[in-house]
């Protein structure tokens, strides 16, 4: 399978990693949204969050424990939002489930 993101996973395309374990990855977007802007992904390949199942979500609840570890680690503490765009209207360009961990600005609500 041609994905971007397993291929950052397994090694064979480089990435300014942040965090690492078994199961998740984590390392800064090529075109940064806001001056923190850190994509964590899981290794395994789940293509959206529409294919989030009871056999996978184990991962998925491990991504949010590993984004608030980075937010800590970061000293996030003004606050920071988390993006998950699923499928072609909500404008996801890389179908492998990623959430989009931004810091250091303000943010806007609602998303636009
Ligand atoms: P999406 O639009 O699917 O929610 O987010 C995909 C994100 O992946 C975008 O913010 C884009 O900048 C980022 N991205 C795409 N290709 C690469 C890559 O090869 N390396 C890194 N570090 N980020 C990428
Ligand atoms: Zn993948």
């Amino acid at each position: 399978m041609d994905c971007i993101f397993c291929k950052i996973a397994n090694g064979e395309i480089p990435a300014t990693k942040v965090y690492e374990d078994d199961t998740v990855i984590a390392f800064n977007d090529l075109e940064p949204q806001a001056p923190t802007h850190i994509l964590v992904i899981p290794k395994m390949h789940i293509t959206s969050a529409a294919d989030i199942t009871e056999e996978n979500s184990a991962v998925i609840a491990h991504i949010f424990e590993v984004i608030a570890k980075i937010a800590k680690e970061q000293n996030m503490d003004d606050g920071f939002r988390v993006v998950n765009n699923c499928g072609d209207s909500a404008g996801q360009t890389v179908k492998h489930v990623h959430f989009h961990l931004m810091s250091g600005r303000s943010f806007t609500w609602p998303a636009g």
